[in-house]
């Protein structure tokens, strides 16, 4: 039994699995994942699981009935430890297994602290799986003193959770400002006044320079001089694309597996999806990092392994939940050179231009102003920005 083989059972594997599927293809398809468990979905990691208000069961993607209901084979807590693309198999567990082709979606690996910092200390976590989550949540009790390193989506998100539980919060961004990659000043400034209005200790331009403790980590020293005394650690300092398996199988990577626009990679009938390739994008490359990617990409390319040959198109957009703010964000905003405001805290929206051509919107609790930049964007329309700075213009006449 070959037929299509899927390695890194996440968010990826399921849309791919379930769209060769939904396309009628009807050899075999088996997805093989290193977690123990089905697929599941990570975004309430950092938001309602971590904070208790979310059943584990609800986590998941499908019960895994489903996948036996259309003949998918979960093969879990399996990871694959090697691919032979000339003889197209690939090794898990020891047991050789054909395929006739492969998608590669094995997502990517937080970045961790080196030991020579303390990295290496008990109580030094990151969140990626739910077994990080399941190893942290007991110490979210009321008054523990977390360190979170890092103000990227992640970190705040943890940081989030931890205040509401009344924990003691300090995060620690060593760049200039938080969300300094992913979101203009105007969309961060709003975050950081939420955050210090629920007592988080928030430290831009900061960083750590080392945590201390003796097995367990005790306290921090910061790079500001500062020495606190700290219960645990969050660090999120961003993650890396899972490419070791593909690299030593001689796929070419950069940023990530590299793919075409099909999703297929450099070795004949492997393709990859999701957090850990890189595609072809306006000239160079990109790689993204976020929910709607790994499905949309992944659909796209079970469709192009049963031969569509359709170019995968990215609309890429992402949501965070900090508090009672709802952050959706459509479009991607690198180069952007004018930003438009409409309306204020807590309930505004960030336009973004780049030579006067609207490419990305972030919207802070305004539903409405997101919808309507993220179907601007899908249909390819633009808008004068002077247009989108009258309060008096209704949004929704836009999309005529
Ligand atoms: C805490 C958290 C919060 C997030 N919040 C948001 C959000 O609000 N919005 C948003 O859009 N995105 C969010 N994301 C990002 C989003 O979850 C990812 O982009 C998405 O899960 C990527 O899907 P994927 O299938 O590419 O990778 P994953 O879901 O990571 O799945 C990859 C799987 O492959 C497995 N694997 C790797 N190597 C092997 C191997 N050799 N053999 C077998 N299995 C292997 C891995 O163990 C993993 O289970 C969040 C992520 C995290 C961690």
């Amino acid at each position: 039994m070959s037929g299509i083989v899927i390695i890194g059972a996440g968010q990826a594997a399921a849309s791919l699995a379930e769209k060769l599927r939904a396309l009628k293809y009807e050899g075999a398809v088996t997805i093989i994942g290193e977690e123990p468990v089905p697929p599941y979905e990570r975004p309430p990691l950092s938001k309602a699981y971590l904070l208790g208000e979310m059943e584990k069961e609800r986590l998941f993607l499908r019960p895994e009935a489903i996948y036996a209901d259309r003949n998918i084979a979960l093969r879990l807590g399996a990871p694959v430890t090697s691919i032979d693309t000339a003889a197209k198999t690939v090794t898990v567990e020891g047991e050789v297994m054909p395929y006739d082709q492969l998608a590669l979606t094995t997502g990517s690996t937080p970045i961790t602290l080196p030991a020579g910092i303390g990295g290496d200390l008990d109580g030094v976590h990151t969140v990626r799986s739910l077994s990080d989550i399941d190893a942290i949540q007991s110490r979210f009790q009321p008054g523990a003193r977390v360190l979170v390193v890092g103000g990227g989506y992640i970190g705040l998100e943890a940081a989030a959770v931890a205040a509401k539980l009344g924990l003691k919060v300090t995060l620690v961004e060593m760049a200039e400002r938080i969300l300094g990659r992913v979101a203009a000043p105007e969309t961060a400034d709003v975050i950081r006044h939420e955050h210090q209005d629920h007592g988080v200790d928030l430290l831009e331009g900061v960083g750590l320079e080392k945590l201390t403790g003796d097995g367990s980590v005790t306290g921090a020293v910061l790079t500001d001089g500062q020495e606190i005394e700290i219960d645990f650690v969050i660090v999120g300092i961003g993650i890396r694309p899972n490419t070791k398996l593909a690299e030593s199988a001689n796929i070419q990577c950069d940023n990530g597996i590299a793919v075409d626009d099909m999703g297929r990679t450099s070795a004949p009938d492997v393709w990859a999806a999701g957090d850990c390739a890189s595609f072809p994008y306006r000239g160079g490359r990109l790689r993204l990092e976020s929910v709607q990617n790994a499905i949309d990409q992944a659909e796209a390319v079970a469709a192009n392994m049963l031969g569509a040959d359709e170019p995968y198109v990215p609309y890429p957009w992402f949501w965070s939940d900090q508090y009672d703010l709802k952050l959706q964000i459509a479009g991607l905003k690198t180069g952007y050179d004018r930003i438009v405001t409409r309306g204020a805290a807590p309930s505004v929206s960030h336009w973004y231009f780049k030579d006067n051509r609207f490419v990305a919107v972030d919207a802070i609790n305004a539903a409405r102003d997101y919808m309507v930049g993220k179907r601007l964007l899908e249909a390819g329309k633009t808008v004068d920005p002077a247009v989108i700075a009258d309060p008096a213009t209704n949004l929704k006449e836009l999309l005529r």
